[in-house]
């Protein structure tokens, strides 16, 4: 029987290196549900291509261009936020949630009601709602498996290990595109340099996030959530060669580091043969020619991104919602040349810290109704406040 799969952001960077894993073993897989954006025409490509049931674009107004190219496919052409969640309703065994930001929630919660494994790279979901994520994959039976190459590390440091027994988790950072840069300078930087991430290529948003290090908070809080490790025993550090991904530190002395090449579909490949290890078509190191693997600490007060983390992880409850839709908003506004780069965790904080006084965060609770409304309300604030400075 072949493998139901559905590819959530499939256009994406993460969603088309998971298509070319899957490309290799075509006949084992049944592709059930592509879904995309603004890119129809190659989503209608690789829907056809890959013989899925049904493409989806986010977009209500590209409906007929996607249905126009996918004129005589058999591919079902769906669009919008229903057709998303409808198509997050086929039964699949194996679904990869690769939609950025917070979007990626809803349908990858809905993936989890058929028990089967939910591949998760949108690091969004656990930010936002990560005790209702994996409650909801508990109820149900599924798997959550970790996509972000430093989780994936974790997760593999742990295998056959006691979580009781881990002292420390360490999650390296590259530094971004800034990481040279004289803080003074990082005032000016704009969305074109913050864009050029020198080891990974990824999408725009999660390169500009690597660049400010909210891509590291949100890191952080993701290992949090999903190892359930204290926030007190979650650490960021530098390493410019991104080829150790990540470090658990044992009761006794021992660390154990993953080591791997910058290549995604390693995590990818991990989480879509898990629990076996299968060949993959990646670059394997050689640790001679490379030759030193270089740390440093994490410095805060240049990166007010983990001080940040740091703070909703200590609150806990709807912060990491706030925190997220703040950061998204703040990008946004990045993007849009209405704010600058160390505007971004200023635009944040503000938000967190007004939305501290006004709501209960800590208290509420992590249902998704109140998710999205704080979602909601965080990009209001946030908009106030990039507002208040322009
Ligand atoms: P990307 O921008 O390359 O792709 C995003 C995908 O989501 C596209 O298919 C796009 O069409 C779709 N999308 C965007 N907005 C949407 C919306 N509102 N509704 C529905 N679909 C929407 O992003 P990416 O780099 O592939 O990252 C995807 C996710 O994986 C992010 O959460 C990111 O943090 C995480 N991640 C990525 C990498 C990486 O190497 N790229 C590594 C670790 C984690
Ligand atoms: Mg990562």
């Amino acid at each position: 029987m072949p493998r139901k799969v559905s590819i959530f952001g499939a256009t994406g960077s993460i969603g088309q290196n998971t298509l070319d894993l899957i490309r290799r073993d075509i006949n084992t897989y049944e592709i059930i549900a592509l879904t995309g954006g603004a890119n129809v025409e190659q989503l209608a490509r690789d829907a056809r291509e890959l013989g899925a049931q049904v493409a989806v674009t986010a977009y209500d107004d590209r409906l007929g261009e996607l249905r126009d190219a996918l004129g005589g496919s058999g591919v079902e052409a769906a669009a919008g936020a229903h057709a998303l969640q409808e198509a997050a309703e086929r039964p699949a065994d194996w679904v990869m949630s690769a939609i950025v930001g917070a979007a990626g929630l809803k349908p990858g919660l809905t993936a989890l009601r058929h028990g089967g494994t939910l591949a998760l790279a949108n690091k969004e979901s656990l930010v936002t709602a990560g005790p209702l994520l994996m409650a909801e994959a508990r109820a149900h039976g599924a798997q959550v498996l970790p996509v972000d190459s430093e989780h994936s590390a974790v997760f593999q440091a742990l295998v056959g290990e006691d979580v009781g027994a881990v002292e420390r988790i360490v999650i390296t950072a590259s530094g971004g595109a800034f990481r040279d840069w004289p803080l003074e300078k990082l005032k000016t930087a704009t969305p074109e340099q913050a864009s050029q991430h020198p080891n990974w290529a990824m999408g725009q948003r999660i390169t500009i996030d690597s660049a400010s290090m909210f891509n590291k908070a949100l890191e952080l809080i993701e290992t949090h959530e999903y190892f359930g490790i204290s926030p007190d025993r979650i650490e960021a550090i530098m390493h410019p060669e991104s080829l150790v991904h990540a470090l658990v530190c044992f009761c006794d002395g021992a660390i154990m580091a993953h080591v791997g090449p910058h290549d995604m579909r390693h995590a990818i490949g991990y989480a879509l043969h898990w629990p076996e290890r299968r060949d993959l078509p990646v670059e394997r190191l050689n640790l001679a020619r490379i030759g030193a693997l270089t740390f440093r600490a994490a410095d805060e007060a240049r990166w007010p991104a983990l001080r940040l983390a740091r703070e909703v992880m200590q609150t806990g409850g709807l912060a990491g919602a706030v925190f997220n839709a703040a950061k998204e908003s703040a990008l946004d506004g990045f993007l849009a040349r209405e704010i600058g780069f160390t505007q971004m965790p200023e635009i944040v904080e503000r938000v967190l810290t007004l939305m501290s006084v006004d709501y209960s965060l800590s208290s509420a609770q992590i249902v998704l109704d109140n998710v999205l409304e704080m979602d909601r309300v965080a990009r209001q604030y946030a908009a106030e406040a990039i507002r208040a400075v322009t």
